[in-house]
């Protein structure tokens, strides 16, 4: 035995598999040429990241444009200290609720399915220790004894010495040639160690490689002896990352920008095991306007980070995957123009379209584009989810809602499925104010007349409307009866007629119907006020002109 030999059995005694067993149990996929293999890896923090779901989404999307891909869920438990009770499931649940789903990967706590796993860092120990054991046995890995202490002595000194680079390296690296001898005994006296690579890298060279979303990178080379495994036999990201991303044959790693700086590593981690690197692509963070300038959306200080907001505002989750493609790729938004009502997965994604500066983040825009996306709804799926969501969040909305279907179908029905919809909806907390006035318990009258109309006025048009009104007229008799109150009164029936002459009349039809609305609605502005009407029904309709002439 030489002394690599002597040392990968003393540090990994009862790890027996090698890199080769796991090649035959984690067979090269066989998928059709070009099929990408991504994955989504969050730490189970249970806090699901705007910014996580938008990768989610990207990665999934490189996959599904790629014919017959996987996706797949790989849960990041390895940092202990920041996984917390249930973040699993608040993850997978997170993102199936905006229709991000898995391939294979975990599927919940404890649960998953695929042949390449288990899918849970934390359960891959082994598989991790004989990737470690291969690397020692080549002298590509030694123990690091190395105290917290003696660390931060070494950062000092390189402070004090101003090198160039600083961390654990080349002569710096102490530990990098100790004896068999020296590590043994070591060992054998218990004192704690973690397993650093031994990095070949060279400070006067440097790695090319091609992102797919922000181009042509060169860098130098990693240097570093980073640690692989921490000193309870734990890999780092970097390992655990190497490692499961070729054993689940992983072909596209897309992830935030953060990591970008670890690729050079990552390149030689790779190289190091024997394994191929994958094609990477670093997505930028989501952008947020402060202060005149720009910062990343925050946990802390932004609610909109958390996708959470979106559930609880009631964001149709079409909405918000609808707007993170127009961040994603810019041409989204004319192909949406094209192909109003087509299902975004048809959409031709383009990882190579992908901004390789952060998209800003605009809640205003969100909620335009929330509204197209409703806008285009039928009727039956707005009431479905409005009622889902209201079950949730708003007791008083579900009770009136589910209490007659087919009424809160109707008025969800009003100017919806016509060539140009009404955009008034941008997300379900809206609805209660949308319906207000079609149920007793919400509305409260409000009769402020617009300016140019006298109340005097109000109640003549009023009357003179009770008189005619009819529940059975279609919406050309109905109209046609609202003209003909307008000479009468002093109006006008033809708004051209009005602009030439204002002086003449007291106001144009516009005005007529204006206070006919605010006495059925009590708004100035609604849908189609005909269809509002018939859905009231004439009682309704005639106690509110009534209500409104004796209160005005
Ligand atoms: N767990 C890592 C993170 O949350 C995953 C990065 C990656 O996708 O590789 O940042």
């Amino acid at each position: 035995m030489n002394d690599n030999q002597k040392l990968a059995e003393l540090l990994f005694p009862n790890i027996t598999k090698t890199p080769a067993d796991y090649e035959k149990t984690y067979p090269e996929r066989g998928l059709s040429e070009g099929a990408r293999v991504s994955r989504f890896a969050p730490s189970p923090t249970g806090f699901l990241h705007l910014g996580g779901l938008f990768a989610a989404m990207i990665s999934r999307l490189t996959v599904k444009s790629s014919g017959d891909g996987v996706f797949f869920l790989r849960i990041e438990d390895t940092d202990k200290k920041r996984e917390v009770e249930d973040g699993v499931t608040a993850i997978v649940s997170g993102l199936e609720n905006f229709g991000i789903t898995f391939d294979e990967g975990v599927t919940g706590f404890g649960t998953e399915s695929g042949d390449y796993g288990p899918y849970q860092q934390s359960l891959r120990k082994e598989i991790y220790q004989s990737v470690a054991k291969a690397l020692v046995l080549e002298g590509k890995a030694y123990p690091c004894f190395c105290t917290e202490d003696e660390l931060n002595s070494l950062r000092a000194e390189q402070e004090k010495a101003g090198t160039d680079i600083q961390g654990y390296f080349g002569e710096w690296a102490k530990c990098r040639n100790l004896s068999f001898e020296e590590q043994k005994a070591n060992i054998e006296s218990g004192k704690p160690y973690t397993l650093r690579l031994r990095s070949q890298g060279r400070p006067d060279r440097r790695i090319k490689f091609d992102d797919l979303i922000k181009g042509k990178i060169e860098m130098p080379e990693n240097i570093q002896d980073v640690v692989l495994l921490k000193t309870d036999g734990i890999p780092t990201y970097h390992f655990a990352h190497a490692v499961d991303d070729h054993y689940m044959r992983t072909t596209h790693v897309v992830r935030g920008d953060e990591w970008i700086s670890s690729v050079p590593l990552h390149i030689e981690l790779f190289k190091s095991c024997g394994f191929k690197p994958p094609k990477y692509a670093h997505i930028s963070p989501i952008m947020k306007e402060d202060n005149g300038g720009k910062r990343k959306l925050s946990k802390r200080k932004d609610p909109e980070a958390s996708v959470s907001f979106y559930t609880e505002s009631g964001y149709p989750k079409e909405s918000v995957i609808e707007y993170l493609l127009t961040i994603a790729n810019s041409n989204f938004e004319d192909w949406r123009r094209a192909n109003k009502t087509a299902p975004q997965s048809e959409f031709p994604f383009n990882l190579k379209k992908m901004s390789a500066s952060g998209a800003l983040f605009d809640l205003n825009k969100l909620n335009d584009v929330s509204k197209n996306v409703i806008s285009v709804m039928t009727a039956d799926e707005v009431y479905d989810k409005a009622l889902a969501w209201a079950k949730s969040f708003d007791d008083e909305l579900y009770s009136l809602l589910s209490r007659d279907e087919a009424f809160a179908k109707g008025i969800f029905s009003i100017d919806r499925g016509t060539a140009k919809p009404r955009k008034d909806i941008a997300k379900w907390d809206e609805i209660k104010d949308y319906v207000s006035y079609f149920y007793k318990e919400l509305y409260t009258p409000d009769y402020t007349l617009p300016e140019n109309i006298s109340k005097e006025d109000a109640a003549a048009v009023l009357k003179a409307y009770l008189e005619v009104f009819d529940i059975n007229d279609d919406k050309d008799a109905w109209f046609a009866k609202i003209k003909e109150l307008c000479e009468p009164l002093g109006f006008t029936p033809n708004v051209k007629e009005f602009k030439k002459n204002p002086d003449a009349y007291k106001g144009h039809v516009g005005d007529v119907s204006t206070v006919i609305r605010i006495a059925v609605t009590s708004r100035r502005n609604t849908p189609d006020l005909h269809s509002i009407m018939s859905l009231l029904g004439a009682d309704e309709v005639k106690a509110r002109l009534e209500e409104m002439i004796n209160n005005i």
